[in-house]
């Protein structure tokens, strides 16, 4: 197939949808690929490693009218009117949004968002949310150090003795358990809040301890267990007891680090502004579902703000700052999806049967299949 990996134009977007390393083996298995001139350049991929690895560099116009286009994010509309009718997109599309989506199925494609691959054994290696928010994760810890003016360990000096920090973490998914774990390794106190109740065994095995909020109905049992994996929104009695327990643990917190959300819908809000001006001057929110409305209300998405002595972290798109990791991760998880729906003979060829296909398949010849 003619493949093509265009540059990323969303603003802040660093990463890329192929690294040398994939592209190598895409042309090993017999594609013709075009790389846009600088479309690693950011993620520190040069143009001259592509073409090494047998990549043709290209401009803008030939990379997004191949048969097939690899993409970081969902194209914008004078992408979309450079892609040929027909031509297969992969890429993280925001399957929740409709409008967009509809944009894609306007264009004539048929286009996967990776994002929507079920949370499987078997998809593990192509799972673009878990590569990412891990990354994001990671990059939350560092960010809280920056803007924290004290260190992490307990730390023993012959002027005195330097307390630990109390790291809270609320949502302990792929994110989470990361933040839990780097926060952890810097030497700080870790505790951690979820929903989910297996998520409590995964916080203590990392070391940290699990804000428990006790279940009181069979109702609030049932909907923390979830659906494939994903929390659901809580009852507000719940959320409520939740709410209570978080503002007495933040306030004793010196960085606190949200990444909760409930897929398709609004971030929960876990951090009530009242709770932000109880806390220890200096302290650190990163708000990592900014993005999606934010855990805090305070938080100003792409910003880094002050409000009562407390430093509030709402930079988006974090894994864009560790651009050369965040797409090696991506760009082989793209290499595995491709797996699923290329032959043998290097032909589009989607099974009909395939979960994690037909999970991701948003578009179809132009029709949009995913009703949000
Ligand atoms: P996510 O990014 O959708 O949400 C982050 C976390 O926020 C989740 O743990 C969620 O339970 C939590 N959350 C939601 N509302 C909350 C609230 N009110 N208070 C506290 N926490 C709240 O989640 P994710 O990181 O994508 O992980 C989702 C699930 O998928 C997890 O169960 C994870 O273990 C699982 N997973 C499975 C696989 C696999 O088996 N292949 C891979 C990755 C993730």
């Amino acid at each position: 197939m003619q493949v093509g990996i265009p540059r990323e134009t969303l603003p802040g977007e660093t990463r890329v949808a192929a690294t040398p390393e994939t592209v190598k083996k895409l042309v090993q298995a017999g594609h013709q690929v075009r790389v846009e001139r600088g479309a690693g350049t950011a993620a520190r991929y040069p143009d001259a490693d592509y073409e090494k690895a047998g990549a043709e560099l290209a401009d803008a116009q030939t990379a997004l009218g191949g048969e097939l286009v690899l993409k970081v994010r969902r194209p914008d509309a004078s992408e979309l009117d450079r892609m040929k009718p027909g031509a297969v997109l992969l890429g993280m599309l925001d399957p929740f949004d409709p409008e967009g989506l509809r944009a894609l199925a306007g264009a004539g494609l048929t286009a996967f968002a990776l994002e929507a691959a079920p949370r499987t054994t078997r998809a593990q290696s192509l799972d673009v949310l878990s590569s990412q928010a891990n990354l994001a994760g990671y990059k939350a810890v560092l960010l809280a150090t920056q803007y924290y003016g004290r260190i992490f360990p307990m730390m023993m000096t012959a002027a005195g003795t330097l307390k630990a920090a109390r790291v809270v973490v609320l949502g302990a998914g792929v994110a989470g358990l990361q933040a839990i774990a780097t926060a952890r390794r810097l030497g700080a106190v870790v505790e951690a809040s979820d929903v989910r109740p297996a998520a409590r065994e995964q916080v203590e095995s990392l070391g940290g301890k699990f804000i428990d909020v006790p279940y009181e109905t069979d109702e609030e049992r049932e909907i923390a267990e979830g659906v494939g994996g994903y929390a659901r929104a809580m009852p507000a009695a719940w959320m409520a007891r939740q709410a209570a327990l978080v503002a007495e643990r933040c306030k004793q917190a010196d960085i606190v680090i949200t990444t909760a959300l409930i897929p398709g819908r609004p971030a929960p809000t876990l951090i009530q502004p009242d709770t932000v001006a109880a806390m220890k001057p200096g302290s650190v929110i990163v708000d990592l579902a900014v993005e999606r409305g934010g855990n805090c209300p305070l938080s100003v998405p792409g910003e880094v703000v002050e409000r009562d002595g407390v430093t509030l972290v709402g930079l988006a798109n974090l894994p864009a700052l560790l651009a050369t990791d965040a797409s090696a991760l991506y760009a082989r998880n793209v290499l595995d999806f491709l797996k699923l729906v290329i032959d043998a003979e290097g032909r589009f060829a989607p099974p009909a049967d395939d979960d994690i296909v037909n999970a991701c398949l948003v578009c179809k010849d132009g029709q949009v299949l995913r009703s949000a």
